[in-house]
């Protein structure tokens, strides 16, 4: 029988999951059905345990269900943990297993795909929402030389900064303590792209060895990257690499083979175009 998977969210429909890993099962000739499923937004737990009920092996979780899965996970990855957040759910033996590949498919997208090593870096991450939540543990295990979370809402950067201490060497800041200062990668993980706007970064922290990487998406550049490249920052991103790279790693941890993935990147940037 066809293993059953899916990508459970609020709204759905605008999902790239079951292209990305349909792709993948393709390349790996593995047979699989990857389908999308939406959720009232207090049904999550009925239409996972439907899902589980009616034999679904695995599932993807998107916004606004990671916390939901967080909870209903009985067993957590570490980096899930740290995350307090579950984007990759796996059902076996009467158990649901949690993880969090988000932070993982960032960090790769950035080191392997761009060839941007983190080691050493001073790093200033934008936002203090879910996406930086889990993506700060997979950062800081690369070793940063530091790194900095700049927040509209300052408490929110500062609970994050006080909560990965043990992780490494970071610190919270507001937009306006950013004068004077630079940075070799900034990532903004503020939802600002997603409404066409920039957010509150003061200009200077943009070097010719910048590395801008903004964790949405798009078709051109967003006013984010449009900023950096005004600036002169030597190089641009977005968050296409990183969507890719998380599915990898949750199609790895589900089928044990990691798959190829700068094909259906390039394959997705086709499609958005
Ligand atoms: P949240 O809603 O949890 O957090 C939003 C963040 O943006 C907060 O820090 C908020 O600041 C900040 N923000 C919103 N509007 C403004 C503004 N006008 N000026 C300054 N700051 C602002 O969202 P998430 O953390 O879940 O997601 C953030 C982005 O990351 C989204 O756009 C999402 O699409 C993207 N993402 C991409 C992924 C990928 O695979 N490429 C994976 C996960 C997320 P405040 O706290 O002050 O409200």
């Amino acid at each position: 029988m066809t293993d059953r998977y899916a990508v459970i969210g609020n709204p759905i429909s605008h999902s790239q999951s079951p292209f990305i890993h349909t792709e993948f099962a393709r390349a790996c000739q593995l047979d699989i059905q990857y389908e999308k499923l939406f959720a009232e937004l207090d049904k999550f737990e009925q239409v996972v345990a439907e899902f589980v009920a009616a034999g679904g092996k695995g599932m993807n979780v998107t916004l606004p269900f990671k916390g939901n899965a967080y909870r209903m996970a009985t067993e957590l990855t570490e980096r899930a943990r740290a995350a307090e957040a579950v984007n990759t759910l796996s059902f076996r033996d009467g158990k649901v297993y949690g993880d969090n590949t988000d932070g993982v498919g960032l960090v790769r997208d950035i080191v392997e795909n761009l060839d941007f090593p983190i080691a050493g870096q001073r790093v200033l991450i934008l936002g203090a929402g879910g996406a930086v939540r889990g993506v700060l543990a997979p950062i800081l295990e690369q070793k940063p030389a530091a790194l900095t979370i700049a927040n509209r809402t300052l408490i929110k950067a500062e609970a994050l900064a006080h909560q990965f201490a043990a992780w490494g060497e970071i610190s919270a800041t507001g937009y306006e303590r950013l004068e004077g200062k630079t940075f070799d990668l900034v990532i903004n993980a503020t939802s600002t792209s997603l409404s066409n706007e920039l957010p509150p970064v003061p200009y200077g922290v943009f070097t010719a060895r910048t590395l801008a990487y903004d964790m949405v998406y798009s078709k051109g550049l967003t006013p984010f990257l449009k900023r950096a490249q005004s600036e002169n920052a030597g190089m641009l991103a977005d968050g296409l690499g990183m969507l890719v790279e998380q599915a990898a790693e949750s199609f790895s941890i589900w089928h044990g083979v990691q798959p190829e993935t700068r094909k259906v990147t390039n394959m997705l940037r086709d499609v958005l175009a």
